[in-house]
């Protein structure tokens, strides 16, 4: 391990503040971490961190595997999803048209914070920011751009607006409250959030979005876990890209929601991602393993084509199918999740079927790249830029 964790005490390691205190992060010189790193590769690394937001805990870093220098192993899952990559090629890569760097239209948007696509339910991204930076995330330069000082807190007046438009809003009867991540915020401000929420009587059931489970599993402490019990959190929603990231630790946070008899509803999501968990025994593990701890596995996306990295991380639609029909049966069913792609218009559930059908039709655009004409959810047919790999 790079992380020395038999010098740092137990109660420094478990501490969630220590680990945000301690990452490799965008002040940090990546040799610190990793002392005998090429030359190519910190020039690598400082380049991308002149553009992006990086950050890696100490938690984390202690999963990625090393080689005989002690540098991170070649193609290691942990590190593949942090690794800073030379993204000069993702502007050709695909068909898209590179004019939106996220898919939040400005029309569902009521506030900076508030994401309102379906009638029943709408999102509020409380954070921008994260405990660690995923190199592919789907909010690209909303937790990616280096420049995000100062957007750790939401203004008190925006939050204001949010609430005065849930309540104005007689369709909201469900709040997904999302970042970056939320669990990056006091428990104080938290529980402010919850009391606001809970007193629109119509608000029926909150969601919290997070991936605190595997970047910094320390934050369930008893007293966040009791914080939810409190105020009801009806859903948890996870993300855990690969099987090496349900530890020990992760484990934990099951046992103290069992000890302060806290038992939401627990939904697991995750990008597919090519060179980290694109492989049948990879899903096929992880898909159990979530299973036997009583966690939904419920949405394999798609990697989306405007997300940075997707020349390197993305497959195609066609090759997630053939997986997903490989799974299809060899988990029990309540194990198996949707294979779902994102669009503007809204999600869309991938058929598994390889030659697509009469609304999800296989096609090739004018340029040669591969496309994916369908009917959204409204009826509407509309057109997805896929990747050419195959
Ligand atoms: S934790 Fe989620 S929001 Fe944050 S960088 Fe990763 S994918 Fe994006």
């Amino acid at each position: 391990m790079i992380i020395e964790t038999n010098r740092i005490s137990k109660s420094d390691w478990t501490n969630w503040n220590w680990q945000l205190r301690n990452r490799l992060d965008n002040r940090k010189d990546i040799r610190d971490f990793f002392p005998n790193i090429g030359d190519d590769e910190v020039a690598l690394f400082n380049d991308y961190k002149s553009k992006f937001q990086i950050a890696i805990t100490p938690y984390v870093l202690s999963l990625i595997e090393l080689d005989d220098n002690r540098n991170p192993a070649k193609g290691d899952p942990i590190w593949e999803q942090f690794k800073y990559f030379d993204h000069s090629k993702d502007e050709e890569f695909c068909g898209y048209d590179q004019k939106t760097i996220n898919w939040e239209l400005p029309e569902e948007m009521p506030t900076r914070i508030l994401q309102h696509k379906y009638p029943d339910r709408a999102i509020i991204r409380i954070t921008d920011q994260c405990f660690g930076n995923c190199n592919y995330c789907y909010l690209t330069m909303r937790t990616l751009d280096v420049d995000l000082k100062g957007r750790k807190e939401v203004d008190p007046s925006i939050w204001e607006k949010t609430l005065e438009y849930i309540d104005s809003t007689p369709k909201i009867r469900d709040i997904l409250i999302s970042g970056g991540d939320p669990l990056l915020l006091s428990n104080s401000k938290l529980r402010q959030i919850f009391e606001d929420l809970r007193n629109i009587k119509r608000v029926e059931t909150i969601r919290l979005n997070t991936r605190a489970v595997t970047h910094n599993p320390f934050r369930f402490d008893e007293e966040l876990l009791k914080l939810f019990k409190e105020f009801s959190l009806t859903v948890l929603e996870i993300h855990i890209a690969h099987p090496r990231e349900i530890t020990e630790e992760f484990d934990a946070i099951f046992e103290r929601m069992d000890k302060v008899g806290y038992h939401p509803i627990i939904l697991w999501r995750s990008p597919l991602l090519r060179g980290v968990n694109n492989s049948y025994d990879v899903l096929e593990e992880l898909f159990v393993k979530l299973y036997q701890r009583r966690i939904i596995p419920y949405y394999l996306f798609h990697y989306a084509p405007y997300a940075l990295g997707r020349s390197i991380l993305a497959t195609s639609v066609r090759e997630g199918v053939e997986l997903m029909l490989k799974l299809r049966r060899q988990v029990p069913g309540i194990a198996f999740p949707r294979y779902t792609l994102f669009h503007p218009t809204g999600k869309r559930d991938i058929p598994l079927e390889l030659n697509g059908t009469p609304t999800f039709i296989y096609k090739t655009n004018k340029k040669g790249y591969p496309i994916i004409e369908f009917k959204n959810w409204k009826g509407e047919w509309v057109i997805y830029p896929d990747v050419r790999r195959e």
